[in-house]
């Protein structure tokens, strides 16, 4: 199996496949399948009034996706309904899985998530990833993916592909991580470390974080922009429901947006950049503490307790947030900002300044900001429902592992 996975594919069916018969089977079987995962468990008559297509080529379709282990009946629907009864059909339990992992400044995670969109196998490790060399970062990262796809085999799963979310800039080739200011990182070519045995994204982790909150969020509108930190802080730009990506791959960096032009150097080269003013890091030194393992936790304990120096830092980062976002709201006109990552467990002291300085500074009716319901979850989970949208896009390419 050769298929490449790339977050940067547009979501939903109507991808740019051949305009051949084959690329309209294709086409249609990818929307039987994203027909029967948004809204099933459905019959194959309601699949077939849902996309147009008469019963006889739906059940065609969906034969093919049966015999590919991509779709399964659930038996036949409750007695007492008028007409023969239809099998309920659902998306298969078994088969594919997408494989999500998170490279952090101080953390490892991976996770396999099933085409119904359950997360069936996760492992987390807590390691200071600041410094240290790729590779043994990548022996550990490999480690927890074989832990998690002997699981996820364990349960009759396969694993579609791996996607890894990085806190850097990446290549346009989805593999090679440019620049890791955090982790001090740079032109590392993570498909060289990482094992083989199935396709491979490498991507930003804000970039996952605002796919999550598009594909698994409530109510996400299909413009919006997504700001998410631990120790730097990262944007994704979403249009229309894709990711906006720049010409060399590297939009969405907000950390590095000036707010004091003359501020405290940053890792990046630049001064006073967003991330000297509301990163973790900044914000604990602000308040006067010293970093430790859950600076989240430890911020939000004592703002909730009332820590004059902590509320005033949030504050104060809350201000930051709301200039360097100004740029980019009166930039783009974004339908709404959404906090994600660790900045979602600081939003209560975040919101009151972040909110008052963009509505002071922007042109227009207020931008909306609201707070992902995903937290820290977010890359992680973008990262593996991306390979899961990959099998939905195009289920034809997968089937022959089935
Ligand atoms: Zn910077």
């Amino acid at each position: 199996m050769s298929a490449p996975l790339h977050e940067a594919r547009p979501a939903g069916p109507g991808r740019a496949l051949p305009d051949t018969q084959q690329g309209m089977r294709r086409r249609n079987l990818s929307r039987v399948l994203h027909t029967v995962s948004a809204e099933g468990p459905l019959s194959r008559a309601a699949v077939a009034s849902r996309i147009g297509l008469t019963r006889a080529a739906v059940s065609t379709l969906v034969d093919e996706l049966i015999r590919s282990g991509l779709l399964e009946e659930l038996g036949p629907e409750r007695p007492g309904r008028v007409g023969r009864p239809g099998s309920a059909l659902a998306v298969s339990g078994r088969g594919p899985a997408g494989i999500g992992a998170e490279i952090g400044v101080d953390h490892l995670a991976v996770c396999a998530v099933d085409l119904r969109g359950r997360i069936r196998s996760r492992a987390v490790r807590q390691v200071a990833n600041r410094g240290r060399s790729p590779g043994p970062v990548i022996g550990e990262l490999t480690e927890l993916v074989h832990r998690v796809v002997a699981e996820a085999e364990a349960e009759s799963l396969w694993p579609a592909g791996l996607a890894v979310a990085v806190p850097g800039l990446v290549a346009r080739d989805a593999r090679t991580v440019v620049r890791a200011p955090n982790l001090g990182w740079r032109d590392t070519d993570l498909g060289a470390l990482l094992p083989g045995r199935f396709p491979l994204t490498v991507a930003n982790e804000a970039n996952f974080g605002a796919l999550a909150e598009l594909w698994l969020g409530e109510g996400t509108p299909r413009d919006f922009l997504h700001v998410s930190a631990e120790i730097g802080i990262g944007a994704a730009v979403v249009v229309d429901g894709r990711l906006l990506r720049g010409n060399r791959g590297f939009a969405g960096e907000l950390g590095h947006v000036p707010v004091r032009p003359e501020g405290p150097e940053c890792a990046c080269g630049g001064r006073g950049c967003l991330e000297q003013y509301a990163g973790e890091e900044a914000v604990l030194r602000a308040a006067g503490l010293e970093p430790g393992e859950d600076r989240v936790g430890l911020l939000a304990g004592r703002a909730e307790q009332g820590d004059a120096d902590v509320r005033r830092a949030l504050r104060d980062a809350g201000t930051a947030l709301g200039i360097a976002l100004t740029g980019a709201v009166n930039l783009l006109d974004p339908e709404s900002v959404v906090l994600g990552g660790a900045l979602s467990g600081l939003a209560p002291w975040l919101l009151p300044s972040l909110r008052s300085e963009l509505s002071r500074r922007t042109a227009g009716p207020v931008c909306p900001v609201s707070v992902s319901a995903l937290g820290p979850q977010g890359p992680l989970l973008g990262a593996a429902h991306s390979v899961v949208r990959g099998v939905l896009d195009d289920p034809a390419a997968f089937a022959e592992r089935a």
